[in-house]
């Protein structure tokens, strides 16, 4: 067989971009992906708001397969009354509904306030959480420099970024803003993909980290490419292969072999073994740590750390075949579509989740791909993420059942006789999701993105940097920093961290 100096383990976004960077480098890589293709989430991704532009422009994406459909996706957030409110343009740059004239100008300030600290904390994600006991120099620098970004706000501006990073998305919207539609939406724009509510401590911070991701240029634009985000996946396995990167399929890595105290490579679920210097885990670091590496190779105080690192998820992914298009009440279907009718309908679909049961009416973005390129025989695709969905409930078969019901209840509520158009249904609960896609908890960022599990914190205090605590092995999931998102971010600031340690 052919050696490697490199296994990379995980064929998701972060993996490929990880392969790229390093085959391009010289690097003779092998990928190992315990699915039938490559791609991981971004096959349960609907729309895109992170691309790393470093990955699209040096993976070249686009000569890759890589089209987008659309690079600014109009947002409508749906009323069971037909009066929708529309937000088009990056984070609602311009209104259209019901919406009291001082929202519009409250909102047009809150909007560009929050797009400018998101724009001062961007330059965060592109860089190596700086080791705070021991690094001088260039990282601590470039944190410097974030903060002088920062003050050079203004004073005033600099106090309301420290204000609003510590408040919650509930207060910070109820300061501002009365519309409810308004308010939902933009609830459920910045608790998506977290464990938390409007409500919970700290939740502007990880809205703040959502704003800062781009389309095609485009601060806190939304994406579809054409194909969906699965072509984007597969425009990534593309790059990755042109540069030389190996890609093995249906293999899964079920341990990193440790040898000396240090890695020496991967043994397959099957038995075969694959030596290699180096292994760059770019699944969870959670999973790397306790089920690939094991204790037994790990200092008690990191098992116990690794343990108790929090993930978990509670997006839950619908997806239905439909003999007609559906009307939501005339909205336009080519629009990513919100049912969040008010922050309060946001909080209320997380409150039975932490006590692992089903909302009655969960918050849902809807997209229905159909619109945008016909399928084949007339059917329709409609996808939606649903939250809150609880990842660990008492009996799993029942919990999907009613997150299905009722799912289909809202979706009934906004377009009446949908029900009657399914031909097929199908929910994935975060368990589902953790066992199709290893994610745990379900998790989208593969480890909860709160303030405490942030920066140089994640995925664990002392393995910010990449660098897994064994020699020879490195972190590059949404696990780690800046977390998750078919963005390829982590992927490629781990493969920099290995080229920085060279
Ligand atoms: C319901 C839901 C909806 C989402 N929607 C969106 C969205 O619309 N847009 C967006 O940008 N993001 C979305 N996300 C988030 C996004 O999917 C993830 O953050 C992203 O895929 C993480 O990338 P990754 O490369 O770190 O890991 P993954 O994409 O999870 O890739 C890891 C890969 O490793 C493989 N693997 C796992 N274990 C092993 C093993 N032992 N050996 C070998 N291979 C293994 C998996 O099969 C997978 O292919 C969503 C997440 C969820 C849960």
């Amino acid at each position: 067989m052919q050696s490697f100096d490199t296994i990379v383990i995980g064929a998701g976004p972060n993996g490929l971009a990880a392969a790229q960077r390093l085959a391009s480098k010289g690097a003779k890589v092998l990928v190992l992906e315990a699915s039938g293709a490559p791609g991981g989430g971004a096959g349960l991704a609907h729309l895109s708001y992170n691309l790393d532009p470093r990955v699209a422009k040096s993976m070249a994406l686009a000569q890759h397969g890589l089209v987008w459909q659309q690079t600014n996706l109009a947002t409508t957030a749906l009323g069971t009354d037909g009066k929708h409110l529309r937000m088009q343009g990056a984070l609602g740059a311009t209104l259209s509904g019901d919406v009291p004239e001082k929202d519009r100008a409250a909102w047009a300030a809150l909007r560009t306030r929050l797009l400018r600290f998101a724009a001062v904390l961007a330059p965060l994600n592109q860089m190596s959480p700086p080791r705070i006991a021991k690094d001088a120099g260039n990282p601590m620098l470039r944190l410097g420099m974030i903060a002088l970004k920062a003050r050079m706000m203004g004073a005033r501006e600099f106090r309301e970024l420290g204000r609003i990073i510590l408040t919650n998305v509930h207060d910070l919207l109820d300061d501002e803003l009365s519309a409810p539609l308004l308010k939902g939406a933009l609830a459920f724009d910045a608790t998506l993909g977290g464990w938390l509510g409007p409500r919970s401590p700290n939740s502007v911070l990880p809205w703040l980290v959502r704003l800062s991701g781009q389309t095609a240029g485009v601060q806190g634009a939304l994406g579809l490419p054409k194909g969906g985000m699965p072509a984007l996946g597969a425009a990534m396995a593309k790059s990755a292969e042109a540069a030389g990167v190996t890609l093995h399929c249906n293999a899964r890595a079920a341990r990193i072999i440790v040898e000396d105290e240090r890695v020496a490579g991967v043994t397959l679920a099957d038995g075969e073994e694959i030596r290699a210097r180096r292994v760059v885990s770019a699944i969870a670091p959670k999973t790397t740590l306790l089920n690939l590496v094991g204790p037994r190779h790990l200092d008690a105080g990191l098992t116990t750390r690794a343990r108790h690192q929090k993930s978990r998820g509670g997006a839950a992914k619908l997806s239905l075949i439909l003999r007609a298009l559906p009307d939501f009440r005339g909205a336009d279907l080519t629009d990513r579509l919100l049912i969040a009718g008010s922050e309060h309908d946001v909080e209320r679909a997380f409150n039975p989740v932490k006590y692992g049961r089903v909302p009655e009416k969960p918050g849902m973005e809807i997209m229905i791909p159909t619109a945008h390129e016909p399928g084949t025989g007339g059917m329709h695709r409609l996808t939606a993420v649903a939250q809150f969905a609880p990842h660990a409930p008492a009996d799993r078969d029942t919990a999907r059942a009613a997150m299905l019901a009722a799912c289909m209840a809202q979706l009934e509520a906004h377009a009446p006789g949908i029900s009657a158009m399914v031909q097929s249904a199908e929910i994935l609960m975060p368990y589902d999701i953790e066992d199709q896609y290893g994610l745990p908890g379900g998790q989208w960022h593969a480890g909860e993105l709160s303030v405490e599990q942030m920066l140089f914190l994640r995925p664990l205090p002392g393995l910010a940097q990449y660098q897994g605590p064994i020699p020879g092995l490195w972190l590059a999931s949404a696990g780690c920093h800046p977390g998750g998102g078919v963005s390829g971010t982590p992927g490629w600031n781990a493969a920099l961290a290995m080229e920085a340690a060279q």
